[in-house]
């Protein structure tokens, strides 16, 4: 189990990492280091629950295990391969495109110059069966060019079909960066980049936003008492209640483990106090309900702290008020919303 909150130094992580490796009885190969020390490191939720998951299955790590988490969370390049593959096809397809219009203005320009030689020549031509020939050998040469016209168009068809498919793997795999698998909310990697925005805007807008830190409470006991599935399925319920009560401006992504953050444009921290309690509320009237004997397992219940953006405030400085905030509603007894007042 490990604390994403708490931000521990490049050689307490070290130690974390060698120490369980040696009590997995693993070989301290290069790779099960980088992936313990990613473990404690905690900044791939996902990642930290694939190890929990089979630790708690199998109760002990095996090389193969922790081969498959290694190779899924940190030899992947997915996205960077899909992208290859997807620049490769577009150049491609262009470099095709580019030698068949090529091709079509080669044959246009001989078809030019067979029209030229053959009018100049009708002219002064006085025999009917010559003159014959003539128009014959021009419809034969434009019937030949609408052809290949008709070819080109049609190949230019199909390019365009495959750039639209290409266009679309791309958007998915934009998308699927910026998304977390387990809960299909946004994640860290997303809050990055919408922070970025609403703090330029609420710095030359004068508009600030609200920014809440939102930790389930509790949670270890969900994974304890039901196991990690059981988790998980709070996780996603808990995401999805976040999105659906919010506005569609709003901002919402999981964090980490089981925290989530919302951001909420043009909204003042009594607002923000007020958007955090209802989302407690609704959250907390959800009953986990064990699916074959119907019975109530458990409620869930949030922790919540908000903070208002100061005008010129940092991204770092502002998660850090939140999260202050958030703890103190921790300590005040869980299941509340605390906000932070200014830097
Ligand atoms: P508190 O009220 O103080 O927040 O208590 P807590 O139990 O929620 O907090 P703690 O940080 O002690 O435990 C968080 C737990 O969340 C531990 C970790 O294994 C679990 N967790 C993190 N990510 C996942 C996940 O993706 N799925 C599941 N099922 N559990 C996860
Ligand atoms: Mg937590
Ligand atoms: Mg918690």
């Amino acid at each position: 189990m490990v604390k994403s909150k708490i931000k521990q130094s490049a050689e307490e992580l070290s130690t974390l990492a060698l120490k369980r490796i040696g009590q997995e009885k693993l070989e301290p190969f290069p790779r099960n280091y980088e992936l313990f020390y990613a473990y404690f490191e905690a900044l791939d939720a996902n990642l930290v629950h694939a190890i929990d998951l089979k630790a708690e299955k199998n109760k002990k790590l095996t090389q193969d295990d922790c081969d498959a988490i290694h190779q899924k969370f940190l030899n992947k390049s997915d996205h960077e391969e899909a992208l290859k593959e997807a620049g490769s096809k577009v150049f491609d397809t262009v470099k095709d495109i580019t030698k068949k219009v090529k091709d079509a203005k080669n044959s246009m320009s001989e078809y030019g110059g067979s029209l030229t030689k053959i009018s100049k020549n009708i002219g002064s031509e006085k025999n009917a069966t010559k003159i014959q020939d003539m128009v014959a050998q021009m419809m034969t040469e434009t019937q030949k060019i609408l052809e290949r016209n008709a070819d080109l168009e049609h190949e230019l068809d199909r390019s365009t079909q495959v750039m639209n498919i290409l266009q679309k793997d791309l958007e998915n795999v934009r998308k699927e960066a910026l998304t977390d698998s387990l809960t299909n909310v946004s994640n860290r990697k997303a809050l990055d980049d919408a922070f970025e925005r609403y703090i330029e805007e609420s710095n030359t807008r004068n508009k600030p936003f609200s920014f809440l830190m939102i930790d389930i409470d509790n949670f270890k006991d969900f994974n304890d008492n039901f196991g990690h599935q059981v988790g998980d399925q709070v996780l996603r319920l808990v995401a999805q209640t976040l999105k659906e009560g919010i506005r569609g401006a709003d901002f919402v992504c999981r964090y980490g483990g089981e925290e989530f953050a919302i951001i909420l444009p043009d909204t003042l921290l009594n607002a923000g106090v007020a958007v955090g309690n209802n989302l407690r509320k609704t959250v907390a009237m959800k009953d986990i309900v064990n699916k074959s004997t119907g019975k109530v397992l458990a409620q869930i219940t949030l922790s919540v702290g908000v903070a208002e953006h100061d005008k010129g405030e940092s991204m770092e400085n502002i998660i850090r008020r939140a999260d202050e905030a958030l703890y103190a509603a921790k300590n005040n007894g869980r299941n509340q919303v605390a906000s932070s007042y200014g830097r």
